[in-house]
């Protein structure tokens, strides 16, 4: 399925110019115990919804962005580099 990807440099493109770099986590505090560390590395949400996603725009400028994408339709709500946001959005 096509759609498309708003790249913040480049703008909207393909999805197939990117290449998806799975859901954004934050990362945990320090002082985690070896099991919330699995937890934090294995444990996948599956959002229904908008999630939010790490994305590289391979053929175009080459740079990782972050970007609120609707899982149910693939519209791509909002895309940003990750210094633009350090809490995360959404
Ligand atoms: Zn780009």
């Amino acid at each position: 399925m096509s759609f498309l990807v708003p790249c913040p440099h480049c703008g909207p493109r393909d999805v197939y110019e990117f290449r998806y770099g799975g859901e954004f986590q934050r990362r945990p505090p320090p002082t985690v115990s070896d099991q919330e560390w699995a937890d934090y590395l294995y444990a996948r949400r599956n959002v229904a919804g908008p999630a939010k996603e790490w994305w590289y725009h391979r053929q175009g400028c080459r740079r990782w962005f972050l970007a609120v994408r609707d899982t149910r339709t693939n519209a791509v709500l909002e895309a940003f580099w990750p210094e633009d946001k350090p809490e995360g959005a959404g």
